[in-house]
């Protein structure tokens, strides 16, 4: 029979988590986290950004002290040398009391799993401790999907990769320090075989970021131009002209999110207190909060959060035995992002038209304007770390064994 209770040692492990967060958590930081995430990029909680971004200082040092912020890895990179399964119960509990997570950048696994001694000693304490911010230079005007096709060049001159080319889509650009990149450095070769995964400064002569401007207002995206610029061979992560399968061990990284499941709960039961009080009673009219399509909806967002929440515990059994989940992340990403799209779509439809309304402080405006902001903020989710299309295509090809098209 399944068992998904806790052993003795894991209870005992849950209690001195919620122990910390009982003890250090700040009550206001809690009651914002409500509204994290809501905007793509921007926050509209009652604390404002700047008071946030000043307790989140106090919030991640109390986090970074105990080795939390990248658990798995070794102590000596700033990590706890923690065992997945303690990894994700304290995933969960800071998850079940809104405790905002602070996580390591995936670039810092998959330095700690590719990397060189010399990459590891330059960047892995620097990711924990925060000090350096880290964008994902992969997609390219025409390569997005079909990623083993970018074009950005690298061309071998002494000890440097001297690059030209575009990025497109970077998050976090502007205010990067330190990319990662694909790059091709052998154009003769067949396509997943000529890319070298590239670490490299921001600061680089010869690189130029351009944001752009995105739905929600949020400029979160950037254009990245390389104009010669030359970048030590030795930033290469992984053998050079092997960076695909660097790149892979990335996505697989990027893709497992497993603590989500806990956060959609949240927000349904948020929406659901909402839908059952008197305050959803805008300008005396009860909106659909009544209505059969909202009851079927919210059943439905129900089940499919238990079911997310099993996929949880798929891939956390998976990374217990030392496996990287590879098509299972995919079926993890798939399910989650869509599913918070349909979750966002039910508190959109539940609280009626006054949910399109975009002023957080007009007293017309439900909780804070969360739910129209989260659907515009969802659309991007199905995009992002690669689309629903292709999540199915690698799950029929290497989860259901099926030929490629
Ligand atoms: C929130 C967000 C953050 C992002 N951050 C970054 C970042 O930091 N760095 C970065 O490099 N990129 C980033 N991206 C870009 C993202 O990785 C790409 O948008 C994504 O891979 C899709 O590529 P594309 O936009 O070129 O669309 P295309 O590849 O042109 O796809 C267009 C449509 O065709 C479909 N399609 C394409 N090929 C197939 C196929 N073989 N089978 C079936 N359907 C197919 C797609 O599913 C899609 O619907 C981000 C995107 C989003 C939304």
């Amino acid at each position: 029979m399944v068992d998904f209770g806790d052993t003795p040692e894991q209870a005992e492990w849950r209690n001195v988590v919620q122990a910390f967060i009982d003890d250090k958590l700040p009550r206001e930081l809690q009651d914002d986290q409500k509204f994290a995430g809501s905007l793509g990029g921007m926050h509209r909680g009652p604390l404002g950004n700047k008071q946030r971004v000043e307790i989140m200082k106090d919030w991640r040092k109390e986090i970074l002290d105990r080795g939390w912020i990248a658990p798995a890895w070794p102590k000596e990179y700033g990590g706890a040398d923690m065992g997945v399964m303690d990894q994700f119960i304290m995933k969960e509990v800071f998850n079940e009391n809104r405790a905002p997570t602070i996580s390591v950048h995936d670039v810092g696994s998959t330095i700690l799993v590719h990397g060189s001694e010399e990459l590891k000693k330059q960047h892995l304490n620097d990711l924990v401790n925060g000090d350096v911010a880290w964008c994902q230079g992969y997609s390219e005007p025409g390569s997005g999907s079909d990623l083993a096709s970018v074009q950005t060049r690298g061309v071998r001159d002494g000890d440097d990769f001297v690059i030209n080319g575009q990025k497109i889509w970077t998050s976090g650009a502007k205010y990067a320090d330190w990319m990662f990149a694909l790059v091709r450095t052998d154009p003769e070769a067949p396509k997943h075989r000529g890319i070298t995964y590239l670490l490299l400064s921001m600061e680089t002569p010869g690189l130029t970021v351009r944001p752009m401007e995105q739905i929600t207002g949020a400029t979160s995206f950037n254009e990245v131009f390389f104009e010669d610029v030359r970048v030590p061979v030795s930033n290469a992560v992984g053998e050079v002209n092997r960076g695909w399968y660097v790149g892979a061990t990335h996505l697989d990284f990027e893709r497992s999110s497993i603590g989500s499941a806990v956060g959609f709960q949240h927000r349904f039961d948020d929406l659901l207190d909402f839908i059952k009080s008197e305050s959803s009673e805008v300008n005396g009219r009860t909106n659909l909060k009544r209505s059969e399509v909202t009851r079927q909806r919210l059943a439905q967002c129900q089940i499919d959060i238990a079911v997310a929440r099993n996929f949880s515990y798929r891939i956390i059994t998976l990374q217990d035995k030392g496996i990287i989940a590879n098509y299972e992340s995919s079926v993890q990403k798939l399910f989650s992002s869509e599913l918070h799209q349909r979750l966002a779509n039910t508190g959109l439809h539940g609280i009626g038209l006054h949910a399109m309304l975009y002023d957080e402080d007009d007293v017309r405006t439900p909780e804070r304007a969360r739910w129209g902001t989260y659907y515009l903020a969802t659309v991007s989710e199905t995009i992002g770390a690669g689309t629903s299309e292709i999540q199915r295509n690698i799950i029929a090809t290497r989860g259901l064994s099926l030929p490629r098209g």
